[in-house]
């Protein structure tokens, strides 16, 4: 069986529709993915509705979709991001977070603009919403960083964020509105599994005690270009704190890599999907 837990869509800063997704996913012989947005579960509910309509159309079942998000929260400045597995799409602590989040993203959208514009860098607002699509749901710096490139302030995505909205450019602004432990507990009281979406080799081994005290499932662990040694490094450390282990592409665009190009089996994360009843 061939897994990927980690997927963005047009919900959030992916390139591709849900229902684009589930057809790629199928295409590139996956057979069960989890769709993990931005701080919104838009794309996963589309999917899965989608997927219902397939199987009252006397379909088969051609993969599955696990119910994800992935939150952002912040701890001393720096971003820390939670992936929330198995969740009750309908949980009113969820929708409360997107709602919350929508709001504070489209906000903080418009302070990055403003700051750049202080710079002479000047994007309008409506620009970067026009960019985003109708579809999406959670507006993201990187909707900011393709208007910038169709504006000629960048020659690339990466380069608009090495240059000016990156976590420590002087435009950037945190969306700021969870602390990690806030993350944990939407997530369990929207009756998820909650994982460290790619923990950072340097700060995982300090900050998991906490995040584990707060109630932390699981790490995320299995990753497009994660080493022999990363990995088993992060699998000790959760053997050692009792976590379930995950893993994902973090898929967002085709011309970054098809789905299906990386996959995990249930060897690794087979004890994850037990858990969530899968
Ligand atoms: P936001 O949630 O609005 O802060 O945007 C963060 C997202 O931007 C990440 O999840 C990535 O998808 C993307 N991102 C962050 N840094 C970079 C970078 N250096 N180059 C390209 N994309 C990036
Ligand atoms: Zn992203
Ligand atoms: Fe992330
Ligand atoms: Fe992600």
């Amino acid at each position: 069986m061939r897994l990927d837990l980690h997927v963005h869509t047009t919900a959030s800063d992916g390139s591709l529709s849900p229902g684009a997704v589930v057809d790629r996913a199928i295409a590139g012989g996956l057979h069960v993915i989890a769709i993990a947005d931005h701080d919104t579960a838009a794309g996963s509910r589309a999917a899965r509705a989608s997927l219902g309509a397939h199987r009252r159309e006397g379909g088969g079942r051609p993969i599955q979709v696990v119910p994800a998000v992935e939150l952002s929260t912040t701890r001393a400045g720096e971003e820390l991001h939670i992936l929330g597995y198995f969740l009750d799409l309908d949980a009113p602590a969820l929708r409360a977070h997107e709602e919350r989040s929508g709001r504070r993203r489209r906000e903080r959208l418009r302070e990055i603009v403003g700051r750049l514009a202080a710079q002479g860098v000047e994007v309008e607002f409506e620009e970067v919403l026009r960019v985003a699509g109708s579809e999406v749901d959670s507006l993201g710096r990187p909707h900011l960083a393709r208007a910038l490139v169709q504006a000629g302030y960048a020659s690339t995505i990466s380069e608009a964020f090495d240059r000016l909205i990156g976590d420590h450019a002087p435009a950037f602004v945190p969306t700021d509105l969870l602390d990690p432990a806030a993350g944990v507990r939407v997530i369990l009281e929207s009756g998820g599994i909650a994982v460290w979406a790619h923990p950072p080799m340097q700060t995982v081994e300090e900050l998991l005690p906490d995040l584990v005290a707060d109630g932390l499932g699981g790490l995320e662990v299995y990753r497009p270009f994660s080493g022999p040694d990363q990995i088993r490094r992060l699998e000790t450390l959760a053997g050692r704190h009792d976590l379930l282990l995950s893993g994902g592409s973090d898929f967002h665009d085709p011309d970054r890599g098809g789905l299906g190009a990386f996959y995990v089996t249930d060897r690794e994360v087979g004890a994850l999907l037990e858990a969530g009843g899968l």
